[in-house]
């Protein structure tokens, strides 16, 4: 790894670096499969005795350029892409929390890992303790069992923008001998990198910020190779006991700092296949290149339409961490010191209706499930997302009937500023 210090320079030269005579830019290796001279050194391979590539469904090595980079923004050990954020946040969990195993989760969390974590893998025997993100030690305390194997909370929250404590959860976790797990993907690496903190994995949706232009859905999972399974071996058995499906090697004694990610490849990756398309992840390069450049935009522009939005008589409320009113205005300071992300949400006073002549009359904002992209757009929790629940069952999940979940983009802030202002008069 080059260790660049530098973001912007690691967003441009990390990841592929071509050799003497190679393409400057990197190869997109559109093959499933991969070629040897001898069998028993594919065989080896196989056996996870030599490194190399033989199956695309495990890995490839324009995916691995590209976790590199994100891995080397994110401060870590290892890191490998997957095909979507959601399977990325099951394999981080699924890796290590298996049948008879509780996770620890901070909620409000993005609803499709609620729906991950409470309904998909409770049929698979994992059980799920909900906290809240401002609860206090004591309180996560208690959420711990003989049987928990990780904690799982989101630097920012999807969609409504709680920022979490993370030294407090790495603080909470590390005192019960699991890991602490944290999707990073609104802050993206730009803006916060949880290790610092104290958390072991990071998680992203690259379909977010880090592709930043809505081209392909994609997940990264990061291991800052720092939590001690051996110290708590027999909570980990998956990576400090034989593999029976590997001749019985055991991760943590062969691959040490790179276990876990090693686990998630050639187990995980063998039996789910989740993996990237190489030519996604070639896309997700040429946003990374510009993503030092978008992030500090999209920042400035959610402080302006927050402001403006917050200023407005019409508008009921606005949850933004850059707001000095907002509840989340120090923990965003201190975590993300160049500002959380251009997400925020708002709500308008003439409630559900109201909002949703809002979102009809606006004409730069696109109305779109995506959020967080170079453009500007909206969604309406209550009438998209959350729809089959009632305005009381929205209540309970944090989302008021009149919320709006404002994206803001990196074009000109007077002009997102100017249709904002015109959808609100006319509603
Ligand atoms: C979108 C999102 C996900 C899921 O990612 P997909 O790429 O859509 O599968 C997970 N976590 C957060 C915070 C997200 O915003």
């Amino acid at each position: 790894m080059s260790n660049y210090s530098s973001k912007e320079t690691i967003c441009i030269q990390s990841g592929y670096k071509p050799k003497n005579g190679e393409p400057r830019n990197m190869p997109i290796v559109q093959s499933t499969t991969f070629k040897y001279e001898d069998s028993d050194a594919m065989g080896r391979l196989f056996d996870l005795e030599d490194s190399g590539y033989f199956y695309t469904r495990l890995a490839n090595p324009t995916n691995d350029n590209v976790a590199r980079k994100i891995c080397e923004l994110e401060g870590g050990f290892a890191a490998m892409l997957t095909s979507s954020g959601q399977a990325a946040n099951f394999f981080a969990v699924f890796n290590i929390c298996e049948c008879g195993g509780h996770v620890v989760m901070a909620s409000p969390i993005y609803g499709g890992t609620f729906n991950l974590v409470i309904t998909t893998m409770k049929k698979m025997g994992i059980e799920c303790t909900i906290v809240h993100p401002d609860d206090d030690e004591e309180t996560l305390n208690a959420a711990f069992k003989e049987n928990t194997k990780c904690v799982l909370a989101e630097t920012i929250s999807n969609p409504s923008c709680v920022v979490l404590d993370i030294e407090k959860f790495a603080k909470v976790a590390h005192a019960h001998g699991v890991p602490l797990i944290v999707d990073n993907t609104f802050p993206t690496p730009i803006n916060c990198n949880p290790i610092k903190w104290g958390a072991d994995i990071v998680t992203h949706s690259t379909t977010k910020y880090l592709d930043g232009h809505g081209l392909g859905v994609g997940g990264c999972i990061v291991d800052s190779g720092n939590f001690d399974w051996n110290k708590y071996a027999d909570r980990f058995p998956g990576l400090t006991q034989p593999d029976v499906s590997y001749h019985g090697i055991t991760y943590t004694e062969k691959f040490g700092k790179g276990a876990y990610i090693t686990k998630a490849t050639a187990q995980l990756m063998r039996d789910f296949g989740s993996i990237q398309s190489p030519q996604n992840a070639f896309y997700l390069n040429i946003g990374i290149e510009t993503l030092h450049l978008r992030m500090p935009k999209h920042v400035a522009n959610a402080q302006k339409v927050a402001e403006f939005l917050e200023a407005n008589p019409k508008v009921a409320w606005v949850n933004y961490p850059g707001l000095k009113n907002d509840k989340y205005y120090e923990l965003g300071k201190k975590y993300c010191p160049g500002g959380t992300s251009g997400v925020m949400a708002f709500g308008m006073k003439g409630g559900r209706e109201a909002s949703k002549a809002v979102m009809g009359n606006l004409e730069l904002a696109c109305i779109v499930t995506h959020v967080a992209d170079a453009r500007t757009c909206v969604l309406h929790p209550a009438s998209h997302t959350h729809r089959q629940m009632t305005d009381e069952q929205l209540l309970e999940a944090g989302i008021r009937p009149e919320f709006i979940r404002l994206s803001v983009g990196i074009e000109d802030a007077d002009d997102i500023i100017a249709d904002l202002a015109q959808a609100i008069e006319r509603a």
